[in-house]
């Protein structure tokens, strides 16, 4: 195995690095000293993040993650640089808004590969290699306000985000037999970032766009009101790293949540008693 970057580093792999948390995750762990691996399938803006960090012991990888291909053409290329990535974020993902039964399996099977399958098969290939480093580990997996709690109209979003949510904690779980790698999931509510400009180019969602709905628009509308005015993804980097170093398992960036999470959680338990 080859060790290009400084085997006295940390190493962190950060997906989604171009824009938004992932950039922000990025920018706090070059502060931190660590080796960075940025991925993304945005070039230009891959690029113009990395060309912030004065150092030569940073990668860029251009892949699309929702492609399997991908990720087993990046495991190689990680491998040739570094023996073990020790701060795993699988971070980045898509937006796509619609009523439930009204996206094309293409879509559904799109916003699966990223959101869901990415972060598994991202996982499934680093830690093995974390596990037998007995070096300090972390994965944090980004979900979403949305992973916990229900809105209509955001099917495919809630829908990968409660399973980031479901796989990240059975991690936790089976983690706790392991001594050196932890594992977190990122709740955010809305943060200053890309994510509801799913027309972008880079992306190549426009396709997937096919929920025409008035509630639907105006869901998306709402949401991208709030994305603008949203948290600073350094705020959010900050709290992620804090959770790394308290190994907390749930991370979260908004407590005006509270009051719609106890009503609908007070919903489970009074249909749990008979
Ligand atoms: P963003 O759109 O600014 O950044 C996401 C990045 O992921 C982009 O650079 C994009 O190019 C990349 N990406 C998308 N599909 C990809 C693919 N197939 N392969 C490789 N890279 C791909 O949005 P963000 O808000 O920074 O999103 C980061 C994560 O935070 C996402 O998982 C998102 O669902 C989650 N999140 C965001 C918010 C928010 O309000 N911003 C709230 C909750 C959760």
């Amino acid at each position: 195995m080859a060790d290009i970057l400084q085997a006295d580093h940390p190493t962190s792999l950060i997906t989604g690095a171009a824009s938004g948390i992932g950039k922000a995750i990025a920018q706090h762990a070059y502060k931190e000293g660590h080796n960075l691996i940025l991925v993304d399938i945005d070039e230009i803006n891959l690029i113009e993040t990395s060309d912030q960090f004065k150092t030569t012991n940073k990668i860029e990888i251009i892949a699309d993650l929702s492609s399997y291909e991908d990720i087993s053409k990046l495991k190689k290329t990680v491998d040739s640089q570094c023996n073990v990535v020790n701060y795993l974020f699988n971070n980045a993902g898509i937006f796509l808004e619609g009523r439930s039964w009204k996206l094309s399996s293409d879509a559904w099977s799109k916003i699966i590969n990223i959101n869901l399958l990415a972060t598994i098969r991202m996982t499934s290939a680093f830690l093995p290699s974390m596990i037998e480093s007995n070096q300090k580990c972390h994965v944090v997996n980004t979900a979403s306000m949305a992973g916990v709690i229900i809105g209509g109209y955001l099917s495919p979003y809630t829908t990968t985000k409660h399973a980031v949510v479901g796989y990240t904690r059975s991690l936790f779980e089976e983690l706790k037999d392991v001594q050196n790698v932890n594992a977190s999931v990122l709740c955010p509510g809305e943060v200053q970032s890309q994510i509801i400009n799913n027309e972008r180019s880079s992306l190549d969602l426009k396709k997937f766009l096919e929920d025409k709905h008035e509630t639907t628009s105006a869901i998306k509308d709402y949401l991208k009101l709030g994305v603008k005015d949203g948290l600073d993804p350094k705020i959010v980097a900050k709290e992620v790293f804090n959770a790394i170093k308290k190994n907390n398992f749930w991370i979260f960036t908004h407590s005006d949540f509270v009051d719609t999470y106890s009503e609908y959680s007070k919903e489970i338990i009074e249909s749990m008693k008979r």
